[in-house]
C-alpha cells in the first residue's frame, strides 16, 4: 500500500499491545494509544481471504474481532491527534510472523507476534519433564517460518548435577540451535540469558509449570507479573489473541510470553518437505534412492534412515520427524 502525499504527517511507531479495537503504539519515547482505519481494516483482509468464497469474505469482514489486521510486533504509520490517542492508517511490510488459523474460518491467518528475530521454547529439566518431541515440534515450526530458535532449559537445580540425562542438549547443539541452561532459583545462566536475549524481539514459548514466570522476574523484576497479568486476562476471554503484548526489556529489546499458543504449529507445511524442517537431515535431502519422492519412512536406499543407522542423525529426532508427519 502507498502512502498518500500526506504521508510526512504520519508517524512511525510500533504496536506493544492490543486490546480490542485498541493498540498501543511506541513511537521513541512516546506510549500512543490508537484505534485502526476501518480502510485498513478492509484492505488487509480483504487479501487473505479465501477469493473463490465471497461469503467467507463477508463473514471475515463482519468477524472482525477474530481476524485482526494489526499484530503486536507490527510496525505502523499512524496520525497523531495530539492527544494522546492516534488513528493507524498503515501497517509496513512484516519481516516475518508468527500466526495461526482461526477455528471455523479455514485460509484465514491471524498473525500472532510480527518482525520477531526469535523463536525461545522453554523446557524445565524436571518438574515436569522435558518433552523433546514437543521442542521438535516448537523447532520445526520455527524453521518453517524461516525463525531462529533459542532453547532454554531451566530449573536446572532440580537435577543435583546429573547431566547424564541431557545427551539430548549435545543433539542440538550439534544440529547448530544455541541451549541455554538456566535456574531461576539459582541464577544459573541467567547473565547468559540476558545477553542472548537483548536488542531482540523474543517470544516465548513454554507450556505453564515450566517456570517461564521466574524465568522472566529473573531477567528483569516485574517483567513475570506484568506479563502473567496479561495471561490472566487472555484466559478469560475467547478471543485469545485479543490481549497479546510485548515487553520492552531494560537492556534493550522485547520479549512476548504467549498464552494459548497451542496452535502454534505446522499448519501450512507440506508433509513432503518436513524434512527441510529438520537442519541435521538437509544435506540428505535429495540423495535418496527415490530422490524428493522419498518420504523416509519405509523406501530402500533412503539416505535419511541410513544417516539415522550411521549415528549421523539422532535416533529420537528421527521419530520426532515420523510422528510429525503423521500429524
Ligand atoms: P510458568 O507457569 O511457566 O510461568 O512457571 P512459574 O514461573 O510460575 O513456575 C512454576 C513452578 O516452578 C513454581 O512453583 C516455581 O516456584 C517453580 N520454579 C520456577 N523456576 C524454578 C527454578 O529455576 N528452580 C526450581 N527449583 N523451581 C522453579
Ligand atoms: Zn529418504
Amino acid at each position: 500500500m502507498h502512502t498518500s502525499t500526506h504521508a510526512s504527517h504520519y508517524l512511525r511507531g510500533i504496536v506493544y499491545k492490543k486490546t480490542i479495537g485498541n493498540y498501543v503504539v511506541h513511537a521513541g519515547e512516546r506510549v500512543i494509544t490508537c484505534a485502526i482505519s476501518p480502510r485498513l481494516r478492509k484492505e488487509l483482509i480483504y487479501p487473505i481471504a479465501d477469493p473463490g468464497s465471497l461469503s467467507h469474505i463477508v463473514r471475515s469482514v463482519r468477524d472482525i474481532k477474530t481476524v485482526d489486521p494489526v499484530a503486536v510486533g507490527d510496525e505502523v504509520s499512524f496520525i497523531d491527534t495530539l492527544d494522546g490517542s492516534g488513528l493507524i492508517v498503515e501497517v509496513l511490510p512484516r519481516r516475518n510472523r508468527l500466526a495461526r488459523v482461526n477455528p471455523g474460518t479455514k485460509k484465514i491467518e491471524q498473525v500472532v507476534v510480527a518482525n520477531l528475530d526469535q523463536v525461545v521454547p522453554i523446557f524445565a529439566a524436571a518438574q515436569p519433564e522435558p518433552k523433546w518431541n514437543l521442542l521438535d515440534r516448537y523447532l520445526a515450526s520455527a524453521e518453517s517460518l524461516g525463525l531462529a530458535s533459542l532453547i532454554c532449559i531451566t530449573k536446572l537445580d532440580l537435577l543435583d548435577g546429573d547431566m547424564c540425562q541431557f545427551a539430548e542438549v549435545e543433539t542440538y547443539r550439534n544440529i547448530g540451535y544455541p541451549v541455554i541452561l538456566t535456574s531461576a532459583a539459582t541464577g544459573l545462566g541467567m547473565d547468559e540469558f540476558r545477553v542472548a536475549l537483548q536488542g531482540r524481539v523474543s517470544v516465548f514459548i513454554g507450556k505453564s509449570g515450566v517456570g517461564k514466570t521466574s524465568l522472566l522476574n529473573a531477567i528483569q523484576p516485574g517483567l513475570g507479573l506484568r506479563v502473567n497479568e496479561v495471561s490472566q486476562a487472555t484466559e478469560k476471554g475467547k478471543h485469545t489473541t485479543t490481549n497479546l503484548a510485548m515487553f520492552p526489556l531494560d537492556a534493550g529489546g522485547s520479549v512476548v510470553d504467549t498464552p494459548g499458543m497451542r496452535e502454534f504449529g505446522l499448519w501450512d507445511v507440506n508433509k513432503d518437505d518436513l524434512a527441510q524442517l529438520f537442519p541435521e537431515m538437509r544435506p540428505w535431502v535429495g540423495n535418496c534412492r527415490f530422490g524428493l519422492d522419498c518420504t523416509h519412512t519405509h523406501e530402500p536406499g533412503c539416505a535419511i534412515r541410513r544417516a539415522v543407522e550411521n549415528g549421523q542423525v539422532s535416533q529420537r529426532r528421527y521419530l520426532s520427524y515420523l510422528r510429525l508427519r503423521e500429524g
